[in-house]
């Protein structure tokens, strides 16, 4: 089976892209190439930071890769907390320290509306950056509910449904995630483009 990386850290992240890919690519994650880099995310969108974190793997490991970066974007809040999805509340990845400044910051809003949003950059031997991408349209929850998954999903409830991204399974939220709709785009470009490296 053909190898690629996928330039993440996150073990969420990773088993939601193999059970996507099951079957037709071997994703290898930045431990499995011996990546333990702090790369950096300074860019102001999640295609700018997308595309770095490909461009590092590319350059420093040599490996075909791919890499995304993805938030939640809240309209009353002028689209924060968006590139600083992860690091919202101060520390990197405090999901819950994240989910409860967001449902603070929205206690007196009456429009709690908001996307996820992700884009994944596809770097490969020869060829330029390919950038797919996806979203989903939703609304904030007053309290969090649900267990599965990670980040926001338990104060996130997508448009047409009843429940929380963390009150639903892994297939359930790949079918309409903002990285399942991204992912979909990038495994139909992998499966039908011509390439020989
Ligand atoms: P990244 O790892 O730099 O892409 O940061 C993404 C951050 O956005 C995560 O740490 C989460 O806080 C949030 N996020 C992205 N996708 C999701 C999702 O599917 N569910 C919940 N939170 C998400």
């Amino acid at each position: 089976m053909e190898k690629i990386v996928f330039a993440t850290n996150s073990a969420h992240k990773l088993r939601e892209l193999r059970q996507m890919l099951a079957g037709r690519y071997e994703v290898l994650s930045l431990r499995d190439i011996e990546c333990y880099d702090d790369i950096p995310e300074t860019a102001d969108t999640f295609e700018g930071n997308a595309l770095i974190k490909a461009q590092w793997v590319k350059q420093h490991y040599g490996y075909d890769c791919f890499a995304d970066d993805s938030g939640l974007e809240v309209d009353a809040l002028g689209g924060a907390p968006g590139v600083m999805s992860a690091r919202y509340a101060g520390v990197h990845g405090d999901d819950n320290a994240n989910n409860k400044k967001l449902l603070a910051e929205l206690t007196d809003k009456a429009d709690k509306r908001g996307r996820f949003r992700c884009a994944i950059v596809l770097l490969r031997d020869g060829e330029e950056p390919h950038v797919f991408t996806g979203s989903v349209e939703g609304s904030i929850t007053d309290k969090a509910s649900g267990d599965s998954g990670f980040g926001y999903d338990p104060i996130f409830v997508p448009e047409g449904m009843d429940k929380t991204f963390a009150q639903i399974s892994a297939e359930e939220k790949n079918a309409i995630s903002h990285r399942g709709k991204a992912v979909a785009k990038l495994v139909k470009y992998l499966e039908t483009s011509e390439y020989d490296a």
